[in-house]
Formats: structure tokens, C-alpha cells, sequence
């Protein structure tokens, strides 16, 4: 079977071109082409056919084709679905900022955690993707839009710290300065909260921004709604969490999604402020993006405002998320939901 070349680090690539009986500083030449916009092996220039030949037998480029691309009309969102080479799909979202270009990836095709609100997890896990899809996102995303890209977030479909190993190689094939270079800083990883790979990224990657999907103060109510929590409850949760940013340094995000009479009454953001309190953090109201399968309701922009105003009187740094994408399905999961169904 062929291996999927991006998914190698350099010191990989040197040991098998080397192994096929290639100097070591073609790994290099290769490795760099990678990184530039190219489709296939016959764009690398400077390679002699030879061994062209040789990584076309040995190797793939991209695992993704692009199946589907939609292009908002009210922003500068695209969407972006792919199919693997085995044939399950998954979706990538691009986003313009001010401050550059935002693309949000999948680490799972399909996830496990079976969040209520979510369509992602309707139709369960299918596989972990391999870091090379990972990364493969951002360059195919990068390449078919002709934009830059400055951040990454892992906010797409999956549970990236369930498949912590993949996430990691990916980590340091993006930051690897041949390639893409890009910084820790510029990485957010978003999670529900699976606190012994949370000590492990804190360990292994202190730079990378860490999103915890709360969405619930209590664990009478979290565990409605988040499976996981019955295994990590709230307390352990935000214990591990105030560990984290004394390790790091780091300030911590958490991710709130408003849920109409669930958790968006004073009362919750009071028990929200409470729990807390103390903790460097920024808190990011988000409004349901309604999913029709799961008949929750969006508590509304209004009412987001006014979460956002308790918080902040009780010093807690909150936002309102800005809704990107509402007219090309913005919300998590819903591209390849549609398509599967069809
Ligand atoms: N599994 C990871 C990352 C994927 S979900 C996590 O749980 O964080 C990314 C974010 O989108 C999470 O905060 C998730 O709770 C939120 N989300 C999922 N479905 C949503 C919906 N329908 N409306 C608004 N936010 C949603």
C-alpha cells in the first residue's frame, strides 16, 4: 500500500529515500515541494525523473479529494468537504478575520463523545484520521482557496484528544520550519474535556491554545447533555484545568453553547461565574447552531448578549461568538450529515 507522504517528518522522508538509495539532501528538495502548491510529483522541478517515478510507486500527495466547496454570500467563509481514499468524508471550514485567515479541521471522521446538540456525533465514529489528513486540510484548503492561512483551529468534526498520537505528529509537522512553520500560538485545540490527554498536551505542547466545550456548570446538567462528563466530572475538569494554566501560563478558553431554557438562565451563569472564579480564562457564548435531528433550540443572540453582561459583571471575561457561514451550513457536522443521508 502506498504511504501518504505528508504525514512523514523530515528525518522520515531522509530514512526512506535513503533506504531507496537516494542522497539525503533529495529528502530535503522533496520535503520542501510539499509545502508548496502542488498537485502531483511531476511539479517538483528540481527532482530527476528517476525518482519521481520511484515516489509515485511509493508514495500519495494528498489523501483528500474535494468533493464539495461553498462559498458564503453574506462573509468570507468557504466550506470545504472531503473524501479519504477509503471513502469517508469530512469537512474543513476557512474563515477571514481581521487579524488573517482561520481554517477549522477535522480530527475524526465522525466522533464518539455523542454530545446531544452536535450532528457530528449522530452516526458515531467511523476512524481516527491519520495525521496527514490532518494536515492535509489546511494545505488543500491553503491551495484551493489561493488564501494564506494564519490559525488553525481543531474545532471541526472529532474528538482531537482521542486521537491524541495523530494530533501530535501533526502538531509537529505544522510546526516544522521546512514546511508550513507555523507557530504553536497560532493552534487552538478544542475538547471536551478528556482530562489525562489534557495533562499529556499540557506536558507535550504548552503553546498550543486550549478550548474546553463546558456548556453546562453543573454535573446534573453537563452529564444531560455530554456523556463524557459522567467519566470526568466538572469539578475534576476545571481542577485539571486550573493545573493547566498554572503549568503553561497559558490562559484557558471555554466554549458555551446556549441552549434554550437549559443552561442560559441567570442562575447558570451565576453557578458559571462561581465555578470560575479565580481561573485566567475567557468564556465564549456560543449560539446553537440549531441541528434539526436533536430538537434543541438557540437561546438567541439577544439572550447571548445578556449571559455575556452577567459574566462580565461578575468578572468574567465573555464573549459572544460571531456566527460565520449561516447560509453554507456554518454549524459543526452538518455538510457530511447531508451528504450521508442523501
Ligand atoms: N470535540 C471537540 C471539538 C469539536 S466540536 C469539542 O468538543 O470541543 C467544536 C465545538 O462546537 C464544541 O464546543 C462543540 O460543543 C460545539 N458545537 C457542536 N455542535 C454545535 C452546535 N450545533 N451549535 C453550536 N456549537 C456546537
Amino acid at each position: 500500500m502506498k504511504e501518504d507522504i505528508r504525514g512523514l517528518l523530515p528525518e522520515e522522508l531522509e530514512e526512506r529515500l535513503v533506504v531507496m538509495g537516494e542522497p539525503a539532501f533529495r529528502a530535503k528538495q522533496v520535503f520542501q515541494w510539499l509545502y508548496k502548491d502542488i498537485e502531483s510529483f511531476r511539479d517538483m522541478r528540481n527532482i530527476p525523473k528517476a525518482l519521481i517515478c520511484k515516489l509515485e510507486d511509493t508514495f500519495f500527495i494528498s489523501g483528500l479529494s474535494l468533493k464539495a466547496h461553498q462559498k458564503s454570500r453574506i462573509d468570507s467563509t468557504e466550506k470545504f468537504l472531503f473524501e479519504l481514499r477509503d471513502g469517508n468524508q469530512i469537512e474543513s471550514v476557512l474563515m477571514g478575520y481581521k487579524y488573517g485567515n482561520t481554517v477549522c479541521i477535522s480530527s475524526q471522521a465522525g466522533c464518539r463523545m455523542g454530545c446531544k446538540f452536535c450532528a457530528s456525533g449522530l452516526l458515531g465514529l467511523s476512524r481516527n484520521l491519520t495525521p496527514g489528513e490532518i494536515l492535509g486540510q489546511v494545505t488543500e484548503v491553503s491551495r484551493i482557496s489561493g488564501r494564506k492561512i494564519s490559525n488553525v483551529v481543531i474545532m471541526g468534526t472529532g474528538e482531537p484528544l482521542d486521537n491524541y498520537q495523530n494530533i501530535s505528529k501533526f502538531l509537529r509537522l505544522i510546526h516544522e520550519p521546512k514546511g508550513m512553520n507555523m507557530s504553536m500560538r497560532s493552534i487552538t485545540i478544542s475538547t471536551c474535556g478528556l482530562i489525562d490527554k489534557l495533562k499529556c498536551l499540557a506536558e507535550d505542547f504548552p503553546q498550543v491554545n486550549v478550548a474546553i466545550s463546558l456548556h453546562a456548570p453543573t454535573d446534573e446538567k453537563r452529564s444531560q447533555i455530554m456523556p463524557i462528563n459522567k467519566k470526568f466530572p466538572v469539578s475534576q475538569l476545571i481542577g485539571e484545568c486550573r493545573r493547566y494554566v498554572e503549568k503553561t501560563g497559558r490562559r484557558i478558553s471555554f466554549e458555551y453553547t446556549l441552549l434554550k431554557d437549559f443552561n442560559d438562565g441567570n442562575e447558570d451563569m451565576q453557578t458559571l461565574a462561581k465555578l470560575l472564579r479565580g481561573l485566567n480564562c475567557h468564556v465564549n457564548l456560543i449560539p446553537l447552531n440549531q441541528v434539526d435531528e436533536t430538537g434543541l433550540l438557540t437561546s438567541g443572540r439577544k439572550r447571548a448578549l445578556e449571559c455575556m453582561e452577567i459574566l462580565s459583571s461578575k468578572g468574567i471575561n465573555a464573549t459572544v461568538r460571531r456566527q460565520l457561514g449561516a447560509d453554507i451550513d456554518g454549524a459543526c457536522g452538518q455538510l457530511r450529515l447531508k451528504q450521508s443521508v442523501e
